[in-house]
This record gives structure tokens, sequence and C-alpha cells, in this order.
């Protein structure tokens, strides 16, 4: 069995604040120790159900924030940034699951340890036929282009909602913290929390037959507010993009992956706000 986890930061256990997954600051370090914690749990839990290979994702940031010399022996880490299918690198049609560590909600969600989508200062909102969503949604129906389903999303509970909400009631998630705000949070105590990933990662895969890949209905619509017009004159430049508001563009594809790419490219050429 080939398990293939992705992991990001915001939602790890420990995080609250944007110092502690932001390189440079006195804190960066401690969340970095963080984050490999929760990662190596869900490679414990992976190993325990019989996975016999393991990719793991760095997907935060310059996505170099994980130590390849911390990360468990057995786990494959690709590391460093920009990557084509970015947060989702390295996944492919010959792995059984896949596994979402340290996520967090959405742009715009109350009570969400760091809630953004894809980008803070650029996106606003992200809708795929229709339905707005968060970077979980997005990155879930990159695995079932694959036909992966994604079987586990750990982060605070905010996400865990979003997750069950998009992915269905099958999919296991693992709360590691309750936010009080957008910076503030009820903590698991990080043994706890690591070991509630480690269980909930091997009961995922042990159940892993009745696990669904998460796929949008095709073609695909795809809808992007930014903060500001000045990004939208800019994303609009992208061929195939429609303004359809002083800050919203649309677009459709038939391919998942190419409409993905596209969306990246609007975000990618829109300046910071
Ligand atoms: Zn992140």
């Amino acid at each position: 069995m080939k398990v293939y986890i992705a992991t990001d930061m915001e939602g790890i256990s420990g995080i609250v604040h944007g110092d502690q997954v932001s390189p440079g600051t006195a804190e960066y370090a401690d969340g970095c120790a963080w984050m490999v914690g929760d990662v190596n749990a869900a490679v414990h839990g992976a190993l325990a159900a019989g996975a016999t290979e393991i990719v793991v994702n760095d997907s935060h940031g310059s996505m170099r924030n994980i130590d390849p010399g911390a990360i468990h022996p057995k786990a494959t880490l690709i590391s460093g940034s920009p990557k084509p299918l970015s947060m989702m690198q390295g996944i492919d049609a010959s792995f059984q699951a896949c596994i979402l560590i340290g996520y967090h909600a959405r742009a715009g969600t109350e009570d969400a340890i760091l809630d953004h989508t894809i980008s803070g200062s650029v996106v606003r909102a992200i809708r795929v036929n229709g339905i707005e969503m968060p970077e979980l949604g997005l990155n879930a129906a990159i695995a079932g282009y694959y036909g992966v389903p994604v079987v586990l999303v750990s982060g605070d509970t905010a996400v865990c909602r979003q997750a069950t909400e998009i992915l269905g009631k099958d999919v296991v998630t693992v709360a590691v913290k309750e936010a009080i705000g957008r910076q503030a949070a009820k903590l698991r105590p990080l043994s706890e929390a690591q070991n509630l990933i480690q269980a909930g990662v091997k009961d995922a895969l042990n159940k892993l037959v009745a696990a669904k890949p998460f796929k949008f209905a095709a073609p695909y619509r795809f809808e992007l507010d930014y903060h500001i017009s000045a990004q939208a004159d800019m994303g609009a430049m992208i061929p195939g993009a429609k303004r359809i508001g002083a800050r919203t563009l649309a677009f459709t594809a038939d391919d998942y992956i190419e409409g993905f790419r596209s969306l990246r490219a609007m975000i990618n050429i829109a300046p910071a706000r």
C-alpha cells in the first residue's frame, strides 16, 4: 500500500499565530518541530496499517519547513517550491490513499486558526462549480483526478467541519485544537494530538475499501475573487480568464489539473495587496 501525505502548517498541533509558520521569527523553529511531530505520527499510523511506501510533501510557504534529518526514515520527503502540483506534488495513480495533515479552513471562516485560501494577500474566495472551496477541497480533487481518496484530515475544529462537509462523513478528521478567533486556540496536548493522528491514520487506512476519490463534475467552472481590483487587472491577462466583476475572474476547464494550473497562474501573477 502506497500512502501520500501532504502537510500544511497552520493546522499543526500547537500553532496559533503567523510567526510560528514564518521563517525568520524566533518561534518558527518550534513550529517546524511540531510539524515534524504531527507528520511522523501520521507516518507511524500508516506503517502500522501496513503501508509499504510513504511520500510526504512539505507544502507550506517555501515548502522547506521539514528537516530531512527529523522525518521518519521510512518516508520519502518532497521539499521545496515551486512545484507543478504545488501542495499535491508527487501524487499519482499508484497511491491507494491521501492524508492531509496540518490543514486550515478557507478564507473568511470564523474561529479558525489562520484561515486563508492559497494566498492570504491575494485570494478572498475560490469557487469551483459554484461552491466555495478551502484548500482541502481543491487538493482533494487533485488526488481524485488520479483516483486516490483523501481518508484523513487533521487541523482545527473548523477545517475538520469543512472536510466533512466537502468530502463526506466517511473521511476521518482529527481536531488538534479549537480556535478562539483567528490567532488563539484551546490546544490539545501535543502528545495527545499526535497519538490521535497516529490512531486516526491507522483506522482510516484499515477501512480504506469504503473510501471514494473526491471529484467535481466536469466541465470545471472556477471563479476567483481577489481582494482588490488591481489584482484582477493582472489576473485578467491570463488567456482564458473572463472578468465577471471588478475583483472577480471566471474560467472553465475540461481538465481539472489544467484548470488548477490556470487558477494558480491567476493567483501568482497578482500583486500582493
Ligand atoms: Zn500553509
